[in-house]
């Protein structure tokens, strides 16, 4: 029989497979608490359970791990970015970033990626909600920093591992684990229209971030091949609903490539696009130059910011962050080179 990844379970999924294998309800918060709480590494390690009982979760399930491959400190804000060799071989990169308000950490949720039109190595697999979480215990355990926030802005798109994110969501915002906040969670997706439908429906109460771009159809189809399926109407009206369904204002991410989206009627167009939703925030990124592309950074960024701020929206620049060890937007790529 194959044995279950403990890890990758809900508090509830726990409770229900520990009823099936005979075990008392309660025994779900005790081991939860060790799992998420303490961290514990293997089961001989959750001292207030008998060793019979240690047996039978030894039979049935197995606590999964990663292993650091590399590690690349920033010699300029501290940026760590971790290689991690996921049980399988494949590996996923992380991002731990300094900011004045806490630590924040930047996940991958998938190997390889189906949308990105830069991405070299096309799409593997999804990350398990195990591999997505142990990516903060096991950085946190290695820097001895404790992350405040978490960003699902690494490699892969988050809503095409919906219910493997959602379930990481769960466990990370459970009481009796690691607690903490959806509202210090943002989730950054190229635009799957349906599924932040769908999202919204479950009011989870985190923060969406959408990589916007660009300001109509055909620039933005340029970009990102993936406004063909979800074009910016139907896009936008998505927002809109998960804006009013959850009251979460939508943040929307916009990065200034020079000579392709940093003009002033490009600035117009998207004031016109943002206005009528209300609320809403502008990320603007100056965009990182990658060694795949020919894409460069724009020197319009503070006169594009003030155009919007000028309109009354809320715009602001993202800080750049670990760029000496290309672990800023964009450069992630999971490789060894
Ligand atoms: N799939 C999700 C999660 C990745 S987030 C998404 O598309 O949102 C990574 C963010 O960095 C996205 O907004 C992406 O468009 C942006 N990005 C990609 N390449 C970049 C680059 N070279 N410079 C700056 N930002 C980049």
């Amino acid at each position: 029989m194959e044995k279950t990844d403990i890890l990758s379970l809900s508090y509830e999924e726990l409770e229900r497979k520990l009823l099936q294998i005979g075990e008392k309800k309660f025994r779900a918060l005790q081991v939860f608490q060790w799992l998420h709480d303490k961290k514990v590494p293997s089961f001989d390690k959750m001292t207030n359970i008998s060793a019979q009982t240690r047996a039978l979760l030894e039979e049935e399930f197995y606590i999964n791990s990663l292993k650091i491959q590399k590690r690349l400190v920033s010699s300029i804000d501290n940026t760590v970015k971790y290689l991690y060799v996921l049980p399988d071989g494949n590996k996923a990169e992380t991002v731990l970033m300094e900011y004045h308000h806490g630590n924040s950490i930047c996940l991958s949720t998938q190997v390889g990626c189906k949308f990105c039109a830069s991405t070299k190595a096309g799409f593997v697999r999804n990350l398990e909600p195990s591999e997505i979480l142990l990516q903060i215990y096991e950085s946190e355990r290695d820097s001895g920093r404790s992350v405040d926030s978490v960003v699902l802005m690494g490699i892969g798109e988050p809503l095409d591992n919906f219910d493997n994110v959602v379930k990481f969501l769960h466990i990370i915002s459970h009481k009796s684990g690691r607690n903490m906040s959806l509202r210090h969670i943002s989730l950054s997706t190229c635009g799957l229209a349906d599924k932040i439908r769908k999202l919204a429906e479950m009011k989870l109460g985190l923060t969406l971030s959408v990589s916007l771009h660009a300001p109509t159809d055909e620039k933005r189809s340029s970009i990102m091949p993936v406004n063909k399926k979800y074009p910016i109407k139907e896009l936008i009206s998505a927002c809109d609903n998960y804006f009013k369904t959850t009251g979460r204002r939508i943040s929307f991410e916009f990065a200034l490539i020079k000579g392709v989206n940093d003009d002033t009627e490009t600035a117009r167009e998207l004031i016109a696009l943002l206005k009528p939703l209300g609320v809403c925030h502008i990320n603007l990124i100056p965009i990182n130059e990658i060694r795949e592309g020919d894409y460069k950074k724009s020197e319009f960024v503070e006169s594009f910011k003030k155009i919007l701020c000028g309109s009354d929206l809320n715009a602001t620049v993202r800080r750049t962050l670990g760029a000496d060890i290309e672990a800023a937007c964009g450069q992630l790529r999971r490789d060894n080179t």
